[in-house]
């Protein structure tokens, strides 16, 4: 076997910026410790998100020429749609500017106050949106997505009869909707099979519950049911990901991923009325329909990105380079999430250090120390995105897990940038029993990890 290559050669090329230690100490406080609220330019590697970051091809940037700003009935819209019509098979497309609009739009379409939507695991964005129209987000993954150490191959999955149990509990008529989230991006990016997704669309047709999919990592998701799933082998990832959803009856998708683009996003149905309500709301709070909230450059990237990425030999060196991170550092001893997810490594901060307790925010040191120790830049996923305090009591309660998630940006960084990484956080491992907890000192009501700002409770940076 040899080396498994980048398949591209690098065109353009942009600079990252060296900083010492002392400067990145500053930039810390300054940013009140919440790495979300750095300055990308004192970041050496961001691997803060995959989201928008991919670097797009040369027929990527070709096809933006070609992107025509008609407000109605632009050519770039039908060439996307022509193209998410042959990969998806739904039969409306409704653009909008990224992922999160789509969910606005579909929850704020579909759902009403008291009802349930069940999902492997609901994203933060996703959680938020359902809860915003006043519904209730429930997880149910199956259980073997808390062995962190397991390398099983789809810990991704819904737990079908979680599932059953909770519409024998709360009634059909409380469930408008039921989504699978491929891959499981809060559930350490682990995929879900293509039997689970053919049976939690059985479940769900026959008690005549809408299944959806938030596809933002469809790509991804095929490529390891490929490798991965008794009798896949054979067949080519657009044939897998067709056959995802043919059981599906409409999907959220961001372009910021498995889109290959820096901006962009839908909801597809199959669905005409449900359709005709979201385009309503779409005129309302994103644009036309025939644009969504886009350039029609835009759209013209993502109708590329979806054709390149479906290519094996993208997928093989993208699903390599995260595994290669994984390895390195799981052959150094560091706590990862087994196996490395799709498009991203999460790191358990619980047992990296399992002297700092949840309410103490262990994902938040990591994630302060990675950034101070070389720059590298990821994301707590933890109790400071998951927890919450309680409305009625005040009191603090911590999230379901501890993790600081590296996320892997599409066809950006090369080897040398990841050996690099590994050996940042080889040097913080090391020095983990002098790292303690951080107490947050001011925080949002929805979302607070994005501008919440903490203090540390150890003497960090000495
Ligand atoms: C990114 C993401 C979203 C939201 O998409 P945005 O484009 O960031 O608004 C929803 N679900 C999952 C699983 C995601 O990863």
């Amino acid at each position: 076997m040899k080396t498994i290559i980048e398949p591209f050669r690098i065109k353009s090329v942009e600079p990252i910026r060296m900083t010492t230690r002392a400067e990145r100490l500053e930039c810390l406080r300054d940013a009140g410790y919440n790495v979300f609220l750095l300055r990308a330019q004192d970041v050496l590697i961001d691997l803060l998100t995959d989201s928008g970051t991919s670097a797009m091809s040369a027929e990527q940037w070709a096809a933006i020429m070609r992107g025509d700003e008609a407000y109605a009935g632009s050519p770039s819209f039908y060439r996307l749609e022509a193209r998410v019509k042959e990969l998806f098979g739904f039969k409306h497309l409704i653009p909008t500017h990224q992922g999160r609009a789509a969910e606005r739009i579909l929850f704020s379409t579909v759902c009403r106050p008291g009802d349930v939507v069940p999902n492997n695991t609901h994203f933060d964005t996703t959680r938020a949106n359902v809860e915003a129209v006043g519904a209730k987000a429930v997880d149910l993954p199956v259980p073997e997505s808390q062995r962190r150490q397991d390398p099983l191959p789809f810990k991704g999955n819904m737990d079908v009869g979680a599932l059953r149990g909770l519409i024998a509990e709360v009634g059909v008529e409380r469930i408008p909707i039921c989504m699978i989230t491929i891959t499981n991006n809060s559930g350490g990016g682990q995929p879900v099979s293509l039997a689970n997704v053919r049976e939690v669309s059985a479940v769900c047709h026959e008690h005549g519950i809408p299944f959806y999919i938030d596809a933002c990592r469809f790509a991804e998701n095929a490529y390891l049911i490929k490798l991965n799933e008794a009798g896949q082998s054979e067949r080519s990832v657009e044939e897998i990901a067709r056959e995802v959803f043919s059981y599906a009856d409409g999907c959220t998708f961001s372009a910021k991923k498995d889109g290959l683009a820096n901006i962009g996003g839908f909801v597809a149905t199959n669905d005409d009325r449900l359709a005709e309500q979201e385009r309503e709301l779409l005129i309302l709070t994103e644009g036309f329909p025939t644009y969504g909230g886009l350039a029609g450059r835009d759209l013209e990237a993502i109708a590329v990105g979806l054709q390149e990425v479906v290519h094996e030999d993208y997928l093989h060196y993208r699903l390599a380079s995260v595994r290669y991170l994984g390895d390195h550092l799981t052959a150094a001893g560091v706590p990862i999430v087994q196996p490395p997810g799709g498009h991203a490594v999460y790191l358990d901060a619980a047992a990296f250090l399992p002297h700092v307790p949840p309410l103490e925010l262990p994902g938040q040191s990591l994630a302060a120390e990675l950034y101070l120790e070389g720059g590298v830049r990821g994301v707590e996923i933890g109790t400071v995105m998951f927890g919450r305090r309680d409305p009625e009591t005040g009191e603090d309660l911590p999230g379901p897990m501890e993790l600081v998630r590296l996320a892997i940006p599409r066809r950006v960084y090369t080897q040398s940038h990841v050996d690099y990484v590994v050996e940042v956080i080889t040097d913080v491992y090391h020095r983990r029993e002098s790292i303690g907890g951080f107490r947050m000192t001011r925080q949002a009501e929805v979302l607070r990890h994005f501008t919440a700002w903490f203090e540390p409770l150890y003497a960090f940076g000495t």
